[in-house]
């Protein structure tokens, strides 16, 4: 559908004015004074065709030297480095020269409405913003004004300007200069008020994706705080296990910290619009070709196929190493980390020619998850980030904001073409210079060599251990999930004494652990690929196998809003990176204490107490669920655990697991206990006899349910009698 009239035709002159040096607000100040010139030169052009019909030919010097004056005004207008002076010059002429033809035509008298060309001229002058011009306009009209009072005795009134000239022109010109202060008002105002509420909608937003910004990043300086935290404690304790490799892993951390630091520094030299490009000339597909080279090895342990094919033709251009390598840096790292396990990233180079101008093209593909296109209208935005809903991988979404504004500044332009599941294609288009001094290594010098690393992604997936469902039961068994292979380092280091430690690099693979293993406790991370934390506690405590593991939080969001919702979401604990390791071991012991406590209060038979029955509601449900089978099939002898696995749909390891978290007993033994406990309330409260009790509780043999009785209460079932 097209757009009304109106808004093209504003459009076409938006085009027509535009000046990338000026604020938005100046652009419309400056497509309104235009406007109002160009309204006004109409009005003098329809005016003068009018005077002609009079033939008053004394006086046409003057309409015509108006459109010349707006016609010299108007040329110039546009590419003006200060459209506001042209304004206020060209309308001081025209006050100047009004006065002059009023002294010719007779005062104030026989004015012929020409007294208000001066007040047009000072109205129009606000719309050009320059606050002293306008108030000189005001003044230098009101002068005019007050000498033509003055003078007035001395000014004779020429022939030619009969009473009912007068009386037309001033009427027209009344007409005129009301309709355009009319104009004025409403059309500028009402622009200006919806451009205002823009604003500071636009601000509104700004300032939401900042703080947004800020929570990310803070976000993404806690993991590696916590890294180099942990190891320096553990350096001082275990000095000899941690020094040939500590020291490493606290530089890979640090050089995370410093990237993230300088894609700050960066953001804030390009909103302070400092940032400047540093241009050698050199053959940009050699400088690409190296760059994606650097990449090869964290493509190769990702298990992604990375293809730098750039052909030998040379394309020199001029480029700042620096900038570009970010940029490279940003397209192909994001390309590797977006990409699974058996896909294939291709870099390309090429030269063309777009009208005229030679360009050239950087093309980075991948066969990787693409990116829903919601999202594509807004990457490059200032601050954006793909919402939570697509995509749970940590980041702080600056990556292709500077890409884009790196680009932006080196005059190119970026796109992307992307389909879910299928891949994506950035592409950066750069118009080609080759005035810069040329260089040898095509730049490859000028990268420190510290940067290209900082600028690789120090993340790497967790390993998986192969699931085994039959662990030794010693000691609990603590399911660590977590993206980051140094965090999970060091967790495993603190905790592996106490605990059996299973590992899981994301919630989807977390919760398929916990459901096949059913973990003592969990410690999740909340931002991870594919699944994050929070919807894996809402798995976990959402089915019944796993609703009763404690679950503790272990995140790098430390606002409060996460906070709450983390233990909205039913977590038991929620921890804040860098964490202290002692309230670490104290959280994960009391909780292993209080479910000990939920064990023994779960596990007997007689009565559960109603504060307990409030307290353990989701645990006791499973619980009913194995009594009410026991209850059904209570005479039945046979019925036994493979019964309430298929009943229940879970399986026999899943059951055993889960039985004795909840009550410390296993189901085998608890289903002979539970039967007693009926037999016995069927001879006291039932009026049954022994024989009838051990039948319906499902023991044919009489004397081995004596013998058990006995073994479970100390006395024989005839005693009850
Ligand atoms: P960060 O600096 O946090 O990595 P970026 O600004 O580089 O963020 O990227 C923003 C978002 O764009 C990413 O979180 C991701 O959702 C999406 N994205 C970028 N590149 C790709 C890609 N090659 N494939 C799929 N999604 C991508």
């Amino acid at each position: 559908m097209k757009a009304p009239i109106n808004t093209r035709i504003i459009k076409w002159i938006d085009n027509y004015l535009y000046d990338p040096g000026l604020e938005p607000e100046a652009l419309l100040r400056k497509r309104w004074a235009w406007i109002w010139m160009f309204v006004n030169f109409l009005g003098i052009s329809v005016m003068t065709i009018i005077a002609l019909f009079f033939q008053v030919w004394e006086t046409i010097w003057f309409p015509f030297a108006l459109i010349l004056i707006h016609l010299v005004a108007l040329k110039l207008y546009p590419n003006a480095k200060r459209f506001d002076l042209v304004v206020n010059i060209g309308y001081t002429i025209v006050i100047l020269m009004t006065f002059v033809m009023l002294v010719q035509i007779g005062g104030l008298r026989t004015s012929l409405g020409f007294v208000f060309i001066g007040l047009n001229c000072a109205m129009g002058s606000v719309l050009a913003g320059n606050l002293r011009w306008t108030v000189s306009m005001f003044i230098i009209y009101g002068v005019t004004i007050i000498f033509l009072g003055i003078l007035s005795p001395f000014i004779e009134t020429p022939d030619y300007i009969t009473p009912e000239l007068n009386n037309i022109f001033f009427v027209l010109d009344a007409v005129w200069v009301n309709a355009c202060i009319l104009f004025l008002t409403v059309f500028y105002m009402k622009d200006k008020s919806r451009f205002e509420k823009a604003e500071t909608e636009r601000m509104k937003k700004l300032d939401e994706a900042k703080t947004l910004l800020y929570t990310n990043v803070s976000h993404e300086f806690r993991t590696p705080l916590t890294v180099i935290q942990g190891i320096a404690e553990q350096m001082e304790q275990k000095i000899d296990k941690w020094l040939r490799t500590g020291p490493g892993k606290i530089k890979t951390q640090s050089q995370i910290l410093l990237r993230l630091v300088n894609q700050m520094l960066d953001i804030s030299k390009i909103e302070a619009d400092s940032m400047q490009l540093n241009l050698i000339q050199g053959d940009i597909k050699k400088y690409v070709q190296y760059i994606a080279g650097s990449f090869h090895s964290l493509a190769e342990n990702k298990g992604v196929e990375l293809f730098a094919d750039i052909e030998n033709t040379p394309l020199f251009a001029d480029y700042d190493p620096e900038k570009l390598m970010q940029v490279l840096a940003n397209l192909i790292s994001n390309a590797i980390k977006f990409t699974p396990k058996g896909g294939q990233i291709n870099v390309e180079v090429s030269g063309k020619v777009e009208k005229g101008q030679d360009m050239v093209n950087i093309s980075i593909a991948d066969t990787g998850r693409g990116i829903p296109k919601e999202a594509i209208l807004h990457i490059f935005e200032r601050f954006y980030q793909v919402p939570d809903k697509y995509d749970q991988t940590p980041g702080t979404g600056l990556g292709l904001t500077l890409t884009n504004e790196i680009i932006k500044l080196m005059k190119g332009e970026i796109s992307v073409i992307s389909e879910p599941g299928n891949g994506s294609e950035f592409l950066v288009l750069l118009p080609v210079t080759r005035t810069a001094k040329l260089e040898e290594d095509h730049g490859i010098s000028h990268i420190h060599p510290g940067n290209i690393h900082s600028l690789v992604p120090g993340k790497e997936s967790v390993t998986e251990h192969d699931v085994q469902a039959d662990i030794s039961f010693k000691k609990p068994i603590l399911l660590i999930v977590e993206d980051n292979k140094d965090v999970i380092e060091y967790l495993v280091t603190i905790l592996e004494e106490q605990y059996i430690i299973e590992l899981a690099s994301n919630g989807k693979i977390g919760l398929e652990k916990a459901l096949k293993i059913i973990p003592d406790i969990i410690l999740t991370d909340v931002m991870m690929p594919q699944m994050d934390g929070f919807e894996l506690l809402n798995h976990l405590k959402n089915d019944i196998l796993t609703d009763h593991i404690p679950v503790v939080v272990l995140t790098a969001r430390g606002d409060y809003p996460s906070k709450i919702s983390g233990l909205e979401k039913g977590a038991d604990h929620y921890l804040v990176k860098p964490f202290n390791e002692k309230e670490l071991f104290l959280k994960l012991n009391n909780l292993l204490e209080a479910r000990k406590k939920m064990q023994q209060k779960l596990g007997v038979l007689s009565t559960v107490s109603q504060r307990a029955k409030k307290d353990y509601k989701q645990e006791l449900q499973f619980m009913t669920r194995i009594n009410t089978l026991l209850d059904e099939q209570l005479h039945d002898e046979n019925f036994g655990i493979q019964d309430i696995c298929s009943a229940i749909g879970i399986s026999r390891p899943q059951l055993y697991r889960k039985f004795t978290a909840l009550t410390d007993k296993t189901i085998g033994k608890y289903i002979k206990t539970y039967r007693l406990y009926k037999a016995k309330k069927m001879i006291e409260s039932e009026g049954k006899n022994v024989t009838e009790a051990a039948i319906d509780s499902g023991f044919k043999n009489l004397s081995h349910f004596s013998a058990i009785f006995r073994e479970e209460f100390g006395y024989p079932p005839s005693d009850l009698l």
